[in-house]
């Protein structure tokens, strides 16, 4: 295991703040450069990136592309777009100031520290990076110890495309997470577990350090009767068992009203074959688990309520089937926990109110899905519950989407990213008002004798 010490960590941090005060990154050409830097180092690397994914996650070629190197339609959007966010915004002044004009200025944080999961190793670095470079800010970047291969070609290629003053890569496990947490930084980025979130968000809390927490949870998706059958099951297929599962947003149950189930279950269980063939094993298509830990936590859940397809493993290579699951209990551990990984619970309900109420008996998730053509019951569904975000007839594709915030809301998380909200997330909002000297009004100023008449007016007393 890399592990670094603390001095060269304070080092770095010196380093980045030295340059920081330089200025250079607050100029808006230097962001746009460096930015145009980030989407070189993509792709001119692709292949070797696309390579890593494969050591780390088995990761599929097609999925490589679709979730990870795609990273780069954000950094195109920020281009597009950062000389419009730069630009300070006019803000409104009440009739009786008429002599102020006020304006807010967007301006870099400074040292921001961000840190990776493992199951998406690049892309989750490399889309906050777009934000913090956005933003005008230094980087300090530590991705994820459970994805090797990815991590050490980020630290590799961040090394050689920039200068360690400006953005640096510090690889490494919780040791080294916990060193950098213990330093004062402008603004952490941390994408992981909730339980480690809390970790993160007390160590920040010793500096004031604001945080961004993208976090996990149990994304819920309800399948009602009015749907395209064929569309919704190959859009649930797709969503729960790219990456083999291992995925922050994918629908981690399923809530399907009692009448479609049987159909709905013979259509996933055909949908699975027609997408993996009769072995998964054996397609090109299915990723494999990260690390024997994650694989024996999996393993357990094989055991709640009834298999419907799927169950079969190999702790060689860390393979689980896609697996669906059938009348397991709300107190198995395989609704308790997130599941992240290829398994699918399936929970019927009969009134839509039964699927409410369990949805709000658990933490808020990161992401609610909906199948339903049915205008009433979708509203119904978006006014009672809460989710970080919610993505109605499809699933997974809402954080493509960079005019859309992405993040988590209670359990799930602290903030949001992606194109504009990436450079709100990083950028401080500073109010700056001015007055005039070529007059003065009394109003204010002692002694107040015969003015509080005026006071009133002016507050509407
Ligand atoms: P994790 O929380 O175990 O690890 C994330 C990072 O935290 C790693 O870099 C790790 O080195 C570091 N870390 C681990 N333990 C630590 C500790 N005790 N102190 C300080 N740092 C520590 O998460 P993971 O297993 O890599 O990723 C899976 C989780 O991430 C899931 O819950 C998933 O839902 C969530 N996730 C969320 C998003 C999102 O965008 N909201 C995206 C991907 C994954």
């Amino acid at each position: 295991m890399i592990t670094i010490e603390t001095t060269d960590i304070k080092t770095i941090i010196n380093q980045q703040r030295n340059f920081f005060q330089t200025g250079k990154t607050k100029d808006i050409n230097f962001r746009l450069e460096q930015l145009k830097t980030l989407k070189q180092l993509v792709l001119e690397n692709k292949e070797a990136v696309q390579e890593a994914l494969k050591a780390d996650l088995h990761k599929p070629e097609f999925e490589s592309y679709a979730t990870e190197i795609g990273a780069i339609k954000e950094i195109d959007y920020a281009i597009k777009n950062l000389k419009n966010w730069t630009k300070p915004q006019k803000a409104a002044i009440p009739f009786e100031f008429f002599n102020y004009s006020a304006k807010i200025y967007p301006e870099p944080l400074g040292v921001v520290l961000i840190i990776g999961p493992w199951n998406y190793p690049f892309q989750l670095i490399i889309s906050p990076l777009v934000g913090a470079i956005a933003s005008g800010n230094c980087a300090m970047v530590k991705p994820s110890e459970l994805a090797p291969h990815t991590s050490k070609l980020i630290s590799q290629l961040i090394g050689k495309y920039y200068s360690p003053e400006y953005i640096t890569v510090v690889e490494g496990g919780v040791e080294t997470s916990q060193k950098l947490l213990a330093e004062k930084f402008d603004h952490i980025f941390f994408t992981g577990g909730t339980a480690i979130g809390k970790i993160v968000m007390e160590a920040a809390a010793k500096h004031l350090t604001p945080v961004t927490l993208e976090l996990g949870g149990k994304s819920p998706c309800i399948v009602d009767t009015q749907i395209n059958l064929e569309h919704t099951i190959k859009r649930i297929i797709w969503g729960k068992f790219i990456n083999a599962g291992q995925t922050c947003i994918a629908p981690d149950y399923l809530l399907v009203n009692k009448k479609i189930k049987t159909d709905l279950v013979q259509g996933l269980k055909k949908c699975i074959q027609e997408f993996y063939g009769e072995n998964p094993e054996t397609s090109p298509d299915f990723a494999r688990i990260i690390h024997k830990k994650h694989f024996e936590r999996l393993a357990k859940y094989l055991k709640c309520g009834e298999m419907i397809t799927g169950g079969e493993t190999n702790p060689e290579t860390l393979y689980i089937a896609p697996t669906l699951l059938e009348n397991v209990s709300l107190d198995d551990i395989v609704m308790e926990e997130e599941i992240f990984g290829p398994i699918l619970p399936i929970i019927e309900y009969t009134d839509i109110q039964e699927a409410i109420n369990l949805i709000n008996s658990k933490p808020k998730p990161l992401a609610l899905y909906i199948f339903s053509d049915d205008k009433n019951l979708q509203q119904r569904i978006l006014q009672t519950t809460s989710s970080g975000g919610v993505c109605i007839n499809d699933t997974i594709m809402q954080v493509g989407i960079s005019s859309l915030p992405f993040g988590g809301v209670g359990d799930s998380g602290i903030g949001s990213y992606h194109g504009k909200a990436s450079f709100d997330t990083f950028s401080h909002y500073k109010s700056v008002l001015k007055n005039t000297f070529l007059f003065d009004i009394n109003w204010r100023y002692a002694p107040y004798k015969g003015k509080l008449s005026l006071l009133k007016k002016i507050i509407g007393t």
